[in-house]
């Protein structure tokens, strides 16, 4: 991986190596963090760099840090900006990931949240794919259960939360799937380990609703707005029991980082009849034309990064 030039940290551009923290820190010691993960797509054609839907990140990123409590004096557009910002001083022509990360920054003892100061940095790096499994990625059903709400709300990035997702994922790689699928805790269909959940079934779109345990992710939202209206699929939010994935048409997971990834196999049971069902491959087409700029009905999604340097110099737009 390589590692970012500088960081957005507590409220300044630093160079990446000048932002250690302490082995003490409580968030290290107790998972008290949240965090986000945005992308931004090398749009060669325009010789500019697309961040996707930046706003919806960092307003979804300050939900999370209210779960815990913390107290930030940032808007979510004045995230957006320094983001912005940032992306200018790395000055990478390529695609890229980005992670905000708020945590408790202290270095004490005791698990209580309260009068603990936080931190919030954010960095981006050049990234490629997460999952390089372009005909479908094969899953199995984890015996882990998802966090529910009254553990560790999954609708939330919570750093500690994800020992839930490293846990399935350790166990579905060692018996040789690519990654996992799970269930909450009344057996429900809930999502992957860093990915919602769509299937195809009857020829409706359906995924879990956001009371059952899962993020409120950016993607599921692109997903199914892109399925209505460019597709005019009909698009159900409601419960789905784990063999209805067996019998679906098609299963994709979808996520920032996995962006659209069609499911072929599930505990060793083949889905639908190819490898990439024809609505995944629709979804998947016209998701990766809206993320690099290319659907005029959605440039409102794209952030450009250089070109707003422009307005900013200009005295327009970003401050
Ligand atoms: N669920 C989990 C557990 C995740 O970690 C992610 C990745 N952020 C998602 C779903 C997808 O969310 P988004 O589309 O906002 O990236």
């Amino acid at each position: 991986m390589v590692l970012p030039k500088f960081a957005f940290f507590n409220g300044r551009i630093l160079p990446y190596e000048d932002t250690r923290v302490g082995l003490l820190t409580h968030a290290l010691n107790y998972g008290t963090g949240c965090f986000a993960g945005l992308r931004a797509y090398w749009n060669a054609e325009e010789n500019e760099l697309f961040v996707f839907r930046a706003l919806d990140h960092f307003i979804r990123f300050l939900d999370s840090t209210r779960l815990l409590a913390m107290d930030f004096p940032y808007t979510p557009e004045n995230l957006r900006d320094h983001l912005l910002e940032l992306l200018r001083r790395e000055g990478e022509r390529r695609d890229c990931y980005i992670r905000p990360l708020a945590f408790l920054s202290e270095e004490t003892i005791g698990v209580g949240l309260m009068s603990l100061s936080p931190a919030l940095s954010i960095v981006a790096f050049p990234f490629g794919k997460y999952l390089d499994r372009e005909q479908g990625a094969h899953m199995t059903i984890s015996s882990w259960r998802r966090i529910e709400d009254n553990v560790i709300p999954a609708r939330g990035k919570i750093s500690g939360g994800y020992v839930n997702s490293a846990l399935a994922k350790l166990d579905a790689q060692r018996a040789g799937f690519d990654d996992a699928i799970l269930l909450d805790s009344r057996g429900r269909v809930s999502e992957g380990t860093v990915a919602n959940i769509f299937m195809v079934r009857r020829g409706e779109l359906v995924t879990p609703p956001v009371t059952d345990s899962v993020l409120e992710g950016i993607t599921r939202r692109t997903v199914i707005e892109l399925a209505r209206r460019e597709l005019g699929l009909p698009v159900v939010e409601r419960s789905i029991d784990r063999t209805e994935l067996f019998v679906a048409e098609e299963v994709f997971f979808a996520g920032t980082g996995i962006e659209v990834m069609p499911v072929s196999r599930i505990d060793h049971r083949t889905i639908g009849v190819s490898p990439v069902g024809e609505i995944t491959g629709r979804i998947r087409h016209l998701y990766f034309e809206a993320v690099r700029g290319k659907l005029p009905a959605y440039r409102g999604w794209c952030e450009p990064v250089f070109a707003g340097a422009v307005r900013a110099e200009a005295g327009v737009g970003i401050a």
